[in-house]
C-alpha cells in the first residue's frame, strides 16, 4: 500500500470504528474528506468509498486472516475499485489503527506484524531458506508433573546419558544464532527445562552473546539449592512460570503432584527475596490458563501475585499471560452464560489488578482480549487440510535434547506418536541448525498432514499457518503486491 499522507481528521471516531457498539455512520462521515484527498474522489464517490473502508476495517479487525478476494466479494466491488480502496486504506493511518485496536487486534500486534517486519513470512511463502526467527530450545530430559492436558507420553523421557551431548549441541546453536534479534531464542519444553543440570551454563553462554532468553518453567525445581548449583540461571532475561492452580488441591487435580502449589509458592517467595538483592535479576511472571468454570479464580490470582510482590516490594512481578482453555469446545465458542461470567470476571480482575498490582503487565492473548470487549472470539481452527506440508521453519523451530529440529511447538516430546514426521533434521557436530533448515527448505521437503496432526501446532503456530494460507491465497488471486492486507 502507498505511504500515509498527513491528513486532518477526527481520529477517534475512525480509530474506534471497529469496537463493539461503535457508530459506523460517524466514522464514515469523518472519513469522507480524508477519502476525497487519499483517493482523489468526488463527493458522491467519497461517501461510497468511506463506507467500504469502514467495512474493510471491521472485517480485518475481527477476521484478520480473510483472503483479499473474500473481502472484495463481501463488499461486492470489482477489482479496480477494490484496488482503489486498498490504496486509500494504506494512506489513512487511522484505519490501520482501527484494525489493530479491534477485537482481534492482538493477532496483528502480537504476532503477525512483528513477524512480517522480519521478512520470515516472505521467506516461508517463497520457499527461501532463512535462519528461523524464533528458536525454542527444549533442554528438559524429564518432568516431575503429569498435567492432564499435556500431550506428553506418560513415562517417556530422555536418557540421562543424552544430557551432556545435548548441552554441547545446544551450546553450538547458541553460538550460531545471528545477533540482530536478541529475543530470538527461548527455553521451554517439551519437558521441564529445570530438570537439566547444565541449564545455568547454557543461559550464561547465551547471555554473554547478548541473547535475552525467556525460561518457561513450572518452577517446582526453582529452589535455592538449584540456584546455588546453577548460578547461571540468574543470567536469564525472564522466567515465566506456568501456574496450574492457586492451591494444592487445584494443582494436584491438574498436575497429579501433591503439595505442589505450596512448593512452587515457597520457591517463588524465596526467589523474590533473592531478586530484591540483585538489580539485574530476571524479570518474573506467570502464565495462567483459565480452566472452564474457573474464571472467578482470577481474583485469587491477583492476591497470589500481591503476596509475592510483598516479599520484594521493590521488585513486583512484571508480567502475566492469561489464556483460556478451549480444548473442550470444538467450535471455539463459549456458551452465553459462561461468556457473561467470563466478561464479568475479567472486569473484576482488571479492577483488582489496578488496585493491588498496578505495575503488572497483563497479556490477555487473542481470545480473551476480544471477550473483554464483549465479542465472542472464534479461535483459529487449523485442520489437517489447512496445514501446510512445508510448515514454516523460517519463522520458528524447536530443538530437543537429541538435536532433533521440530517444525511445530507441541511436537517436541519424546515418543509422541506421529511427531517424528515433523522433525526437519538433526543438529549434530557436523550439521548446524542453519544447515538443517536450509536442507529442509531447498530440498522442498514436505510432510503430508494426517488427522490429529493439527494438535502439534500451538496457538502461535496456528496464527503463522493461517497467515501463510492467507498470503498464498492473495498471491494466487493476483494481489501479490498487497498480500496479507496489513504488513
Ligand atoms: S504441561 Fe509442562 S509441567 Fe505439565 S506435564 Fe507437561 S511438560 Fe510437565
Amino acid at each position: 500500500m502507498s505511504s500515509a499522507v498527513e491528513l486532518q481528521s477526527e481520529p477517534n471516531v475512525i480509530e474506534l470504528c471497529t469496537l463493539p457498539g461503535a457508530d459506523p455512520a460517524a466514522a464514515i462521515a469523518a472519513l469522507r474528506p480524508l477519502v476525497g484527498e487519499a483517493a482523489g474522489a468526488g463527493e458522491a464517490d467519497a461517501e461510497r468509498l468511506a463506507a467500504h473502508l469502514v467495512s474493510l476495517a471491521r472485517t480485518y479487525s475481527t477476521e484478520p486472516f480473510t483472503p483479499l478476494e473474500a473481502a472484495r466479494h463481501g463488499l461486492g466491488v470489482e477489482r479496480p475499485e477494490f484496488r482503489r480502496l486498498l490504496d486509500a486504506f494504506g494512506r489513512i493511518p487511522q484505519l490501520r489503527t482501527a484494525v489493530e485496536r479491534g477485537p482481534a487486534g492482538k493477532y496483528w500486534t502480537n504476532t503477525v506484524l512483528p513477524v512480517e517486519r522480519t521478512g520470515a513470512l516472505d521467506a516461508a511463502l517463497n520457499g527461501k531458506p532463512a535462519f528461523p526467527n524464533s528458536v525454542g530450545l527444549y533442554p528438559g530430559p524429564t518432568c516431575m508433573f503429569r498435567c492432564h492436558f499435556c500431550v506428553r507420553v506418560t513415562g517417556a523421557k530422555y536418557e540421562a546419558s543424552s544430557v551432556a551431548g545435548g548441552n554441547e549441541m545446544f551450546a553450538s546453536i547458541i553460538d550460531e544464532v545471528p545477533l540482530d534479534n536478541p529475543q530470538l531464542m527461548y527455553l521451554s519444553g517439551g519437558l521441564e527445562p529445570l530438570t537439566n543440570p547444565g541449564l545455568g551454563e547454557l543461559i550464561t553462554r547465551a547471555a554473554r552473546r547478548g541473547l535475552k532468553l525467556t525460561l518457561y518453567t513450572n518452577s517446582f525445581a526453582l529452589t535455592e539449592q538449584t540456584l546455588a548449583r546453577q548460578p547461571g540461571i540468574w543470567d536469564v532475561h525472564a522466567i515465566r512460570t506456568s501456574l496450574y492452580g492457586l492451591n494444592d488441591e487445584e494443582y494436584q487435580a491438574t498436575t497429579t503432584k501433591r503439595a505442589a502449589f505450596s512448593r512452587v509458592k515457597k520457591n517463588l517467595l524465596r526467589f523474590q527475596e533473592l531478586r530484591q538483592e540483585r538489580p539485574d535479576a530476571p524479570r518474573l511472571g506467570f502464565s495462567y490458563i483459565i480452566l472452564p468454570g474457573r474464571a472467578h479464580r482470577l481474583l485469587d490470582l491477583v492476591d497470589h501475585i500481591a503476596e509475592l510482590n510483598a516479599a520484594a516490594p521493590d521488585r513486583p512481578l512484571e508480567f502475566l499471560t492469561l489464556r483460556e482453555d478451549y480444548s473442550g469446545r470444538p467450535d471455539g465458542k463459549l456458551p452465553a452464560a459462561e461468556r457473561a461470567q467470563m466478561q464479568e470476571a475479567l472486569a473484576a480482575f482488571d479492577e483488582k489488578v489496578r488496585a493491588l498490582t498496578p505495575t503488572l503487565y497483563v497479556d490477555y492473548g487473542y481470545a480473551l482480549e476480544s471477550q473483554r470487549m464483549g465479542v465472542d472470539a472464534e479461535l483459529l481452527r487449523i485442520r489437517p487440510e489447512t496445514m501446510r506440508p512445508t510448515a514454516h521453519p523460517q519463522v520458528a523451530v524447536q530443538v530437543d535434547l537429541l538435536g532433533d529440529v521440530y517444525l511445530y511447538r507441541e511436537a517436541g516430546f519424546p515418543d509422541l506418536k506421529g511427531a517424528d514426521r515433523y522433525i526437519a533434521g538433526r543438529v549434530t557436530p557436523d550439521t548446524s541448525l542453519a544447515e538443517v533448515v536450509e536442507r529442509f527448505v531447498t530440498e522442498r521437503r514436505a510432510v503430508e498432514p494426517m488427522p490429529g496432526d493439527e494438535y502439534f501446532l500451538d496457538g502461535y503456530d496456528q496464527v503463522i499457518n493461517a497467515r501463510l494460507n492467507q498470503m498464498t491465497a492473495d498471491v494466487a488471486a493476483g494481489w501479490a503486491d498487497v498480500r496479507g492486507f496489513l504488513r
